[in-house]
């Protein structure tokens, strides 16, 4: 594999020790960001904001580690990190007060901090409190062993973990994953979702079912990366929402996969689903299904801001009600449904085929309920719609019809 080049942890440009900026004030600086006018990614002057330390790319949302091994196929959570790697230096040159990286990993680097600082900034507007969030690690060009090879072309949030990592390429030549905007802000709001939804000690699906149903953690695992591809989505709309992009995967990835994730496509349930729900949840996770699934949802969702005109306020409507069903209370929201479930005492192995509280039908009525006026009449037709079920499933929607796209799915789907 391809381990950080040795600028990555030497060289550092004298000149900003000398100027390390506080953390009240912008650092200026070159990172690789999408230019709608050019439509594409290319160098571009932002301002990081929550930054420490830039040469350490260190700052209130992440610290970049480098040089760290993982081990996800260990047996337990201890041997999960098998060198915990330490801190990089990034190089830059001052340009006129403007830091420009040196190197390709400073500008990788600084640019996935960027991200994530972005990223973060969407939350926080969104009543994140970032403090109680706190700081996450970004392992940089780890090695990752999953499924007994090396892992790389992936980026991920682990919630065993308390961070992220991007991992180093092999057959994805085009734009980096760290530098993807869509991509980083998918992984961000994995870690929001996990904030809000579970309970790190007992109740966090991704790394240690603790469901009472397989049902239960299928449906969470699949709406966790329906919620986390919307956000994506929306996170690259910028401030003014007018830079959305349903395929913000494209220029990262190969186009056949890309497609299957863009959120544009009608995406409807297939047959047969309700069936891999109640399946086993490795088999679920592994063979993509909740992706597949996931892309209802997020479709669903992007359908509905488009119902509403694409606008600002369209997109705030249908995020604000996401949100909104992700905390939810000890009754309500997807937490509430979560909570539900370990209430029922009977958490600690996901063997039990149906759900008693969290199921498909529940959650989606969840996030239908904090949706209000127009949100809730497009995001109702969705879900009927894409997720072939009634108002008796979705009592929230009692007052809609489904919006009957879907009608071609008995002849195979969809597109
Ligand atoms: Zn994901």
């Amino acid at each position: 594999m391809s381990r950080p080049a040795p600028a990555l942890l030497t060289a550092v440009c004298c000149a900003l020790a000398a100027c390390a900026p506080t953390t009240d004030e912008a650092t200026s600086v070159v990172v690789l960001a999408y230019q709608p006018e050019l439509e594409r990614y290319d160098r571009h002057v932002v301002q990081l904001h929550t930054i420490d330390d830039i040469v350490a790319l260190k700052g209130s949302v992440a610290e970049v580690i480098g040089g760290a091994e993982l081990d996800f196929d260990a047996a337990t959570i201890d041997g999960l990190v098998g060198n915990a790697g330490s801190g990089v230096k990034a190089d830059f040159i001052d340009v006129d007060g403007v830091l420009v990286p040196t190197d390709f990993h400073s500008l990788n680097m600084v640019t996935a901090y960027y991200n994530l600082e972005r990223s973060a900034l969407f939350f926080e507007g969104l009543g994140l409190n970032l403090i109680d969030y706190g700081q996450k690690t970004l392992y940089y060009f780890p090695s990752v062993t999953m499924f007994g090879e090396e892992a790389k072309d992936n980026a991920f949030f682990s919630a065993a973990l308390n961070g992220f990592a991007v991992l180093p390429f092999d057959e994805f030549q085009t734009l980096p994953l760290a530098i993807n905007l869509g991509i980083m802000g998918h992984e961000f709001t994995h870690s929001v979702f996990n904030y809000y939804v579970c309970d790190a000690d007992t109740f966090c699906p991704l790394s240690d079912p603790t469901f009472t149903s397989n049902e239960a953690a299928n449906v969470i695992t699949s709406l966790d990366e329906g919620i986390a591809d919307f956000m994506g989505a929306a996170i690259v709309c910028g401030e003014s929402f007018d830079t959305c992009d349903p395929n913000f995967m494209a220029p990262s990835m190969p186009s056949a996969y890309a497609s299957t994730r863009n959120l544009s496509r009608r995406r409807c349930i297939s047959d047969g689903m309700e069936e891999m729900l109640r399946g086993d949840v490795n088999v679920f996770y592994n063979e993509g299904y909740a992706y597949i699934l996931g892309t209802v949802l997020a479709s669903s969702l992007w359908r509905a801001v488009e119902e509403l005109g694409g606008t600002r306020d369209a997109w705030q409507q249908i995020i604000g009600g996401v949100i909104n069903a992700l905390g939810g209370d000890s009754s309500s929201g997807l937490r509430g449904l979560g909570q539900q479930e370990l209430a029922s005492g009977k958490q600690g192995v996901a063997i039990k085929e149906y759900a008693d509280h969290l199921t498909l039908e529940s959650a989606l009525d969840a996030i239908a309920e904090q949706m209000s006026g127009n949100a809730k009449k497009v995001v109702c037709e969705s879900f009927l719609d894409r997720f072939a079920l009634t108002t008796r499933d979705l009592p929230e929607c009692a007052n809609y019809e489904s919006a009957g796209e879907c009608s071609s799915r008995s002849f195979g789907g969809a597109p």
